[in-house]
C-alpha cells in the first residue's frame, strides 16, 4: 500500500554484547527517512543504511528549535517474536506535538508501516537478554536553510533505533527525588504537552542542581503557584494515598505518557481505586505526616516504573515505604513488562507482533 524503498547496508556493524549496551550508545544498521517539501507534502519514504545527515548551517532546527520526537521500544518475546507496544499511540502523539510546533502532520499509517519494516530489517538488533530492548526514536527536524522566524518549509522525519540494556540490572531500586522550587518545566499554554527538545533543554538546570545534591531527578511543580505537582524528570508521577492511586490530571502542561495511560487501564482492570486530578505538594506532605502516603512512583517507556524512595522538599526529607518498592508499583511493573515480553496474555490489545 505504501511505497517504501529499501537500500540495505553493504557494511553491517558488529552487534554489541548485552552487558555493555547501556542507553543510547549504539545504533542499528538502518534508519527510516521521509522528507517534507512545501507544495509537495511528505515524500520519498525510504529505509537506508544508518548514516550522518548533512544540513546547511542555516537549517532552521539549529536556530529556533522546531523539532519533535517520540520514544518507544521493540521487545523479543519469550516465544522469540518481535513485539511493539502501542506504537500507533506514539505516532498519534507525534502528530499532536507537530500541531503545537507548526510542523505538518504525518500519515500515521505510513509511519507505522515504515517502523514495522525498519524493525523487520533490523530484527537481529533487538537484544534478547532479560530486560533488554530495542529503543526506537522517531523525530522530525526543520531543515529549511533560512534565518527568518517562521515555520520551516522543509522537514525530515527520521526513525533511528538503539539496542538498550536492562534498566534494572540489580533489581528495582527506588530513587531519591528533589522537589524543584525555583525552576519550572512547563506552563499552561506552553509546550509542556508536546514532546519537543526545548522542554528538555530547559529542564537540564533543575536536573543538574538535583544531581549535584545526590538526587536522581527533579519533581516539577506547576509554573504558576509552584504548588500543584506535574511530573518527575521525564516521567509521569503517581501517588498511593490511603489505598487510592492519584496522578495529576492532564492539564495542558503535562506530557500525556503512554505508560501513564497504560497504568491507569491496568489499575482500573484490577479494581484499584484511581483518581486523575490536581494534587498539590502540600497534600503529599500532609499525607506523609499523617502516615497515609503509601507509594510514589514515576512511569515512562524507559524504566516502565521508577519507585520513589525519598522526596526532598523545602529541606525536609520524606522517606516513602521505608525506601522500598511498594505492592502496587511491583504489580504494575510485572503486568506491563509481562505484556511487553509476552509472559502475560495481552487482554488490552496493546501489542503488535511482527
Ligand atoms: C516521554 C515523556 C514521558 C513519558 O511518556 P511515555 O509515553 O510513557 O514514555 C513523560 N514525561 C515527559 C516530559 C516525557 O517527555
Amino acid at each position: 500500500m505504501f511505497d517504501i524503498k529499501t537500500e540495505l547496508t553493504t557494511n553491517p556493524k558488529e552487534k554489541p554484547a548485552s552487558e555493555v549496551l547501556g542507553f543510547g550508545h549504539y545504533f542499528s544498521d538502518h534508519m527510516f527517512v521521509l522528507d517534507y517539501t512545501e507544495g509537495i507534502g511528505w515524500h520519498d519514504a525510504r529505509i537506508v543504511p544508518y548514516q550522518p545527515i548533512t544540513l546547511d548551517p542555516s537549517a532552521m532546527i539549529f536556530h529556533y528549535g522546531q523539532s519533535v520526537f517520540e520514544g518507544l521500544k521493540a521487545y523479543v518475546t519469550v516465544d522469540k517474536q518481535a513485539l511493539l507496544f502501542r506504537p500507533e499511540q506514539n505516532f498519534r502523539r507525534l502528530n499532536r506535538s507537530n500541531e503545537r510546533l507548526c510542523i505538518p502532520t504525518i500519515d500515521e499509517e505510513l509511519a507505522l508501516e515504515g517502523l514495522k519494516q525498519l524493525v523487520s530489517v533490523d530484527r537481529e538488533w533487538i537484544p534478547s537478554a532479560p530486560g533488554t530492548s530495542l529503543y526506537i526514536r522517531p523525530f522530525i527536524i526543520a531543515t529549511e536553510p533560512n534565518l527568518g522566524v517562521h515555520p520551516s518549509k522543509k522537514y525530515q522525519f527520521i526513525i533511528i533505533m538503539s539496542p538498550s540494556g536492562s534498566y534494572y540490572k540489580e533489581g528495582i531500586n527506588p530513587v531519591k527525588i528533589m522537589v524543584e522550587e525555583q525552576f519550572v518545566r512547563a506552563v499552561k499554554g506552553g509546550t509542556g504537552e508536546a514532546k519537543t527538545g526545548g522542554n528538555y533543554a530547559s529542564a537540564l538546570k533543575g536536573q543538574e542542581i538535583a544531581s549535584r545534591e545526590g538526587y536522581a531527578q527533579t519533581l516539577w511543580l506547576d509554573g504558576k503557584g509552584n504548588k500543584n505537582i506535574e511530573e518527575v524528570g521525564s516521567m509521569n508521577i503517581f501517588f498511593k494515598i490511603n489505598g487510592t492511586v492519584v496522578t495529576p490530571a492532564l492539564n495542558g502542561s503535562i506530557l500525556p505518557g503512554i505508560t501513564r495511560d497504560s497504568m491507569l487501564h491496568v489499575l482500573k482492570s484490577k479494581g484499584v481505586p484511581v483518581e486523575e486530578r490536581n494534587i498539590s505538594i502540600d497534600e503529599v506532605v500532609e499525607a506523609y505526616n499523617n502516615g497515609t502516603l503509601e507509594e510514589v512512583f514515576g512511569t515512562g517507556t524507559a524504566a516502565v516504573i521508577s519507585p520513589v524512595g525519598e522526596l526532598k522538599y523545602l529541606g525536609d526529607k520524606m522517606i516513602i515505604n521505608e525506601g522500598k518498592i511498594g505492592e502496587i508499583s511491583q504489580m504494575l511493573y510485572e503486568t506491563l513488562t509481562g505484556i511487553q515480553y509476552g509472559f502475560i496474555e495481552d487482554t488490552f490489545g496493546w501489542t503488535i507482533r511482527l
